[in-house]
Order: structure tokens, then C-alpha cells, then sequence
């Protein structure tokens, strides 16, 4: 196996991560993997495993203890999305929920907004979500279009959202908006609108290549009221909120690929010490060695880089930059791996009851959401050349000045 021959990794190596993992790799053998293929038909899971996970504490579990997470430090909540990736869990959205959505509350929410929506969430009573793409738009998500206009003692949400994760079964969705659309200070915000609110609809889970599991849907807002309090941190800061978190996003992408990549080998090991092919096993031609070892290498180097990322997440030292890197890397790794391996199974790879068939199916989505890798490769390239972009920016600003009539800046 793979991990005969990778390096110790430090970033997990105490006696309670030992702990979490063994926890997360019970749960999710004995609760999910037993009925995963049927809420693959479902396109959702059972939503009894939010609360079952929740009662173990595997849920938000670096979120501070008092408002019900688990106090750990960020490289626990890594580990979890990582046994739960390696076992083929990709239905389950905890991910979302604890690594993406339950930080931004935790950063910038109110100690009202973290006892409510925190305390929920950490119990698995409510599932969170996370809406920042819309039918119109993805990657620019400076050009959203749902609005929040104020009313005086509340917000008048209209708008959509879509390809939203835990999506069908959320109960409490952090929603990019804007607050004054249209004007120059148009910027973007984020609310946090609970799911029972009048006007807000869901559509039907999205039928999806991979990942069938996980309830994936649109999100629509018509006149929907929202209490001014459900406001998160500073009216149009949410571009900067989501900038800033998205780096732990993206690394989890990159976790979860570094988990994916290894299950491949894995599973590929097993099946071609198993197959015969001219009465040999698969695994005794050269080529099958040859790609196997390729393979480990690629997984050992990235997963160095990745646990290296870790631990400066930990210490909230990760780079935007850093971040995109891993997401790039291991993310384009993945579907290579994937793919690699699924041929070694021949025909069979191509069999949806075989892991390896899902594990390619699934990987797909990793070049494309938390931001496309075209997008990392943006993100990487601003952070090569910072002079090359102050310098487009500020010409920008001045084109947009001369185009709105208003005054140029002086040459001074
Ligand atoms: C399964 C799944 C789950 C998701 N979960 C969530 C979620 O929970 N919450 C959420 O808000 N969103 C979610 N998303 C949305 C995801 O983040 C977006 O799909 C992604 O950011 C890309 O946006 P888009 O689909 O609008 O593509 P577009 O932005 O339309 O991009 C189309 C293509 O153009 C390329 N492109 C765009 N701009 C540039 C540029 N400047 N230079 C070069 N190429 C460019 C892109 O890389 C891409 O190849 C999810 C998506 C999927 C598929």
C-alpha cells in the first residue's frame, strides 16, 4: 500500500488525531458507506447523519468549544474531510459545512450570530451552506446580481443562486448579495438568511456527473425578508470575506484530492495484485509498475506541499497564493491519477460499482469549484507580477473615471 512508503506526516501525528480519524472512519463505515449507494439515487443523504455526526463532535470541530465546536485546532478538521474522502464518502457534505461555511460566522459574526447559527450548526441541527454563484456568473463573482435592499428594519433579498453545496437540505445558507446595486458604491455583502424564511424556494437536487450523493441545488429569493442582524461582519466587505476564506477552501479542495488520489492507488493496488492477464497478475507487467511508481511519487510530492500548507494554516499563515498552488497542483494530480488507474482496472473502471469509477467521476468537480483552476493560475500569476497588476489597476480606475464623466486624476 501507499502508505508503506510515504513519508510520516507530521501534521497529524499526535495520539487525538489518531483518535478523530479511527472516530471518523467508524462513523462513516458503520452510517454512510452502508447506504450511500441508495442516496446516490436519492441525490441527497439521510439527513439523520448530520445530527449522528454532530453527537460524535465531528462536526465544526475547530469552532471554539463555547458555542458547541470541538476547540481543535484546523488540522482536525482537515483530517476529517480526508478519512471521509479516502473512504469514498462523497455524499457527504460536512466539508462545506465545517471547513468553508461555519469559519466565516466564526471570523466575522457577532457573539449572537455565532450562539445561534454556530450552535446549530456544530450540533448537525441545522446544515450549512454556502451561495456565492449564480446562474449569471461563477468566476466573476464581483458581477452578482441577487440584491438586498434596505428596507429601514430589514433586507428585501431578491435573486438566485446556484450549484449550491448541502443546497436541498440546508436550513441556514451564508448569501453573497448586493446592498446598493446600481450606484457607485455598489459592493458585495454576505447575509445569513435561514432556509424557512418566506420567498426563499430550492429547487430540485442537480443531476451531476460525480459527487451523486450530495444535494446540490439552485436557491431562489423572491421578496424575501431578512432581520438587519443577519448582516455578517461590515456591509460590502463580503469581497474581501470571501477572498480571504477562500484559501482555506481551496486547500480543503486540495485535501480532499491528496485523500482521492491516494484511495486510487490504493484500490488499484488491490485489484491489480488480484487480476490476471495472460496468467499473469496485472500488477507483474512492467507497465503497471512502472505507472503505479510514477503515480506514489506525484502523491508523495504533493502531499508533502499540501501538510506543509496545513500546517501554516494553522498558524494562519497560508498565502492566497499558497493555497491556489495546492488547489492547482493536486486538484489536475487527481484527475490524472484517476484516470491512470481506472484504465489499469480495465472495463471494469468504466462499472459505477467500482470505486474507481466513482473516484473519477468525483474528482472532475475539484478543477472547477471553490474557483476554476484557470482562476488559481490568475490568483498565482497577480501574486508573480504585483507590480504588472497595481499598475493595470490603477489604469482602470483611471479609464472608469474618464468614462463616467467625473473628474481625471491629476498628473501629479
Ligand atoms: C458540484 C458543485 C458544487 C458547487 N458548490 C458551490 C457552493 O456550495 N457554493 C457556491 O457558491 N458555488 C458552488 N459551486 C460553483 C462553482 O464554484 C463554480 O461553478 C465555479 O466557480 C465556476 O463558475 P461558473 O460555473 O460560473 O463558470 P464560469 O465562471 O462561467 O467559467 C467558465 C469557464 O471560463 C473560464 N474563465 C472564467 N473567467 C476566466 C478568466 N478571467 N480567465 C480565464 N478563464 C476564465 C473558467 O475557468 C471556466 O473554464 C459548485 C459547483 C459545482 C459543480
Amino acid at each position: 500500500m501507499y502508505e508503506k512508503i510515504a513519508l510520516k506526516r507530521d501534521v497529524y501525528d499526535s495520539e487525538e488525531h489518531r483518535m478523530v480519524a479511527q472516530a471518523t472512519k467508524d462513523f462513516i463505515e458503520q452510517e454512510v458507506m452502508p447506504f450511500h449507494d441508495q442516496w446516490e439515487e436519492d441525490q441527497m443523504v439521510d439527513r439523520n447523519i448530520w445530527t449522528k455526526a454532530g453527537e460524535l463532535g465531528l462536526l465544526c470541530v475547530d469552532m471554539p468549544t463555547e458555542y458547541g465546536g470541538g476547540g481543535m485546532d484546523v488540522s482536525f478538521s482537515f483530517l476529517i474531510d480526508e478519512i471521509i474522502s479516502e473512504c469514498g464518502a462523497s455524499g457527504v457534505g460536512f466539508s462545506l459545512h465545517s471547513n468553508i461555511m461555519a469559519p466565516y460566522i466564526e471570523k466575522y459574526g457577532t457573539h449572537e450570530q455565532k450562539q445561534r447559527v454556530l450552535g446549530n450548526m456544530c450540533s448537525g441541527k441545522w446544515i450549512g451552506a454556502l451561495g456565492m454563484t449564480e446562474p449569471g456568473t461563477g468566476s466573476d463573482l464581483q458581477n452578482i446580481k441577487t440584491t438586498a435592499v434596505d428596507k429601514g428594519d430589514h433586507w428585501l433579498v431578491n435573486g438566485s443562486k446556484t450549484f449550491i453545496t448541502n443546497g436541498y437540505l440546508s436550513d441556514v445558507v451564508l448569501t453573497a448579495v448586493k446592498t446598493r446595486p446600481g450606484t457607485e458604491e455598489e459592493g458585495v455583502s454576505m447575509l445569513i438568511i435561514e432556509s424557512d424564511s418566506p420567498g426563499f424556494t430550492k429547487g430540485k437536487p442537480l443531476k451531476k456527473l460525480g459527487l451523486k450523493a450530495q444535494d446540490t441545488c439552485e436557491l431562489f429569493f423572491e421578496d424575501v425578508k431578512v432581520s438587519k442582524e443577519n448582516l455578517l461582519g461590515e456591509e460590502r466587505k463580503g469581497f474581501i470575506y470571501m477572498m480571504t476564506e477562500l484559501a482555506r477552501e481551496r486547500l480543503d479542495v486540495a485535501v480532499q484530492s491528496i485523500a482521492g488520489s491516494r484511495k486510487a492507488i490504493n484500490d488499484t493496488i488491490k485489484y491489480v495484485s488480484e487480476r490476471k492477464a495472460f496468467r499473469t497478475p496485472i500488477a507483474g507487467f512492467q507497465n503497471t509498475q512502472f505507472k503505479l511508481a510514477e503515480m506514489a511519487t506525484e502523491l508523495q510530492v504533493a502531499e508533502a506541499f499540501v501538510d506543509k500548507c496545513i500546517a501554516l494554516q494553522i498558524n494562519h499563515e497560508l498565502t492566497a497564493e499558497q493555497a491556489s498552488m495546492a488547489k492547482l497542483y493536486t486538484s489536475e494530480m487527481h484527475g490524472r491519477i484517476a484516470d491512470q488507474c481506472l484504465q489499469l482496472f480495465g472495463g471494469y473502471g468504466f462499472i459505477w460499482e467500482y470505486d474507481i469509477c466513482k473516484n473519477y467521476a468525483d474528482a472532475r468537480v475539484s478543477r472547477i469549484y471553490a474557483g476554476t483552476n484557470e482562476i488559481m493560475k490568475i490568483v498565482i500569476s497577480r501574486g508573480l507580477l504585483p507590480d504588472y497588476f497595481a499598475e493595470l489597476k490603477k489604469k482602470r480606475k483611471a479609464a472608469m473615471k474618464s468614462d463616467t464623466g467625473l473628474p481625471k486624476p491629476s498628473a501629479s
